[in-house]
């Protein structure tokens, strides 16, 4: 056997572990355990992680690159796919904090300023990095509508041929955002729970052989992406954990994994010790983990999904019972909200911060505003909040009542006339 000297640096990821039963598998294109058929994720040496500091961290790019040391791959730039994503603002919304009675600071971690206009561009730029490395010809996933965005937009700057996904009656910005590119997208008659059992079988194709499927079998890989979240909410705080945070839940992979950064944090001593409560907003209309909380269930019942918070919409979540885990035992709560609430929340963000977010940033918003009300989330304590999507994604819902004030000639006897003088 020779020796091939590799220069790379090396990934701190050591394995597939199961998270149900803890066994373990080399690091490849795997999800589920042989023993048990629980989901897989990433296992990291902890002497690896331990070694990444704050400096190294700041003196890499501007992206979710520069956590390169804490990921499983893209260590280095000739596999690694960067567009850029990450290092969005965290701004401070005292007047929205002011209007819900909040004591503390509020943050919201706008996610809506990534390169295709949703947090999707993290996991995605994880995927398909490690789809390259794992040596798959060819990118495909099953969308809720952002995914396929980000999918389109990423295979396409690396020339990676691609095929995505979607339920056919998704709004029709993220339909255009998708088909604007050369790729193929597929519009399924279903929802997203079909699309998905759709390309799990896919995968087992020979066909799909060289396939890399970024939520199917590169998902625990894709999955880490979500941890920059985390990481970089941390950084931008100055190196410490928010007391509470609150985020929305579709898979409930992301609000997992900006847990588990935070986890991963602690143990290679990047920040102090510090617990943070997790909240997990959903839409009324697909509330199947929220739902579970209320109930106090460890299992989650699968519903078919309705309401206007598309990109939320997964009936039977893969990640819903670690979601409930992680929210019970760091002493969070969950909520759903209405899809009049909705656009209430919307308007809400809107109006007292200026960040214009999607239907997801609506739940997200209004369910703070529940937690609050109820009791559930401490007024006095520092949150952020995860605004995960664009509002230009979806202007139907809120177009109705979003109107010029007036529309008049160009005089000033037309100001007049609307008593705008
Ligand atoms: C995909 C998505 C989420 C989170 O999805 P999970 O499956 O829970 O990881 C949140 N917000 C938006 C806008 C999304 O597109
Ligand atoms: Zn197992």
């Amino acid at each position: 056997m020779t020796a091939l000297v590799d220069a790379r640096p090396a990934s701190p990821a050591d394995a597939l572990v199961c998270r149900n039963c803890g066994a373990r598998y080399p690091l490849g294109a795997q999800h589920a355990c042989f023993e048990c058929f629980g989901p897989l994720e990433i296992g990291y040496d902890p002497v690896a992680l331990a070694s990444v500091t704050r400096a190294d961290i700041e003196a890499g790019p501007h992206s979710i690159w520069r956590y390169s040391g804490l990921l499983p791959v893209g260590q280095s730039t000739d596999t690694r796919v960067d567009s850029g994503t990450g290092m969005t603002p965290l701004i401070r919304a005292d007047r929205l904090a002011d209007e819900l009675g909040f004591s503390a600071p509020i943050w919201i971690k706008d996610d809506s300023a990534n390169p295709t206009h949703s947090f999707k561009d993290r996991v995605v730029s994880v995927a398909i990095t490690a789809a390259r490395e794992l040596g798959f010809e060819r990118i495909a996933c099953a969308s809720t509508g952002n995914l396929a965005n980000s999918v389109a937009a990423h295979a396409t700057r690396i020339g990676m041929p691609y095929i995505v996904f979607v339920p056919s009656d998704l709004e029709p910005a993220k339909i255009v955002q998708t088909a604007i590119y050369d790729g193929t997208l597929v519009g399924i008659e279903g929802n997203y729970d079909d699309v998905n059992r759709l390309c799990s079988e896919l995968s087992e194709t020979d066909e799909f052989e060289k396939t890399g499927f970024v939520n199917v079998n590169v998902r625990p890989y894709y999955a880490e992406g979500s941890k920059t979240l985390g990481f970089e909410v941390a950084e931008q705080l100055g190196w410490r954990l928010p007391p509470q945070v609150v985020a929305p839940m579709a898979s409930g992979s992301m609000l997992t994994k900006i847990h588990k950064a935070f986890k991963e944090l602690r143990a290679a001593g990047l920040v102090a010790e510090a617990e943070c409560r997790v909240f997990g907003a959903q839409s009324a209309g697909c509330s199947p983990i929220a739902t579970a909380y209320e109930q106090g269930w460890d299992v989650v019942q699968p519903v078919r999904p309705t309401g206007i918070a598309k990109s939320l919409n997964i009936g039977n979540p893969a990640d819903g019972p670690y979601a409930l885990d992680v929210v019970r035992s760091t002493g969070g709560a969950m909520a759903a909200v209405s899809d009049d609430e909705i656009r209430a929340g919307i308007r809400l963000l809107a109006r007292t911060t200026g960040v214009f977010a999607e239907t997801a940033g609506g739940v997200t918003v209004a369910v703070l505003k529940k937690l609050i009300e109820s009791g559930r989330i401490d007024p006095s304590a520092e949150t952020v909040v995860y605004n995960t999507g664009d509002g230009l994604k979806t202007l139907d819902a809120v177009a109705e009542g979003a109107r010029p004030t007036a529309v008049i000639k160009p005089t000033i006897k037309g100001m007049r006339d609307v008593g705008l003088l």
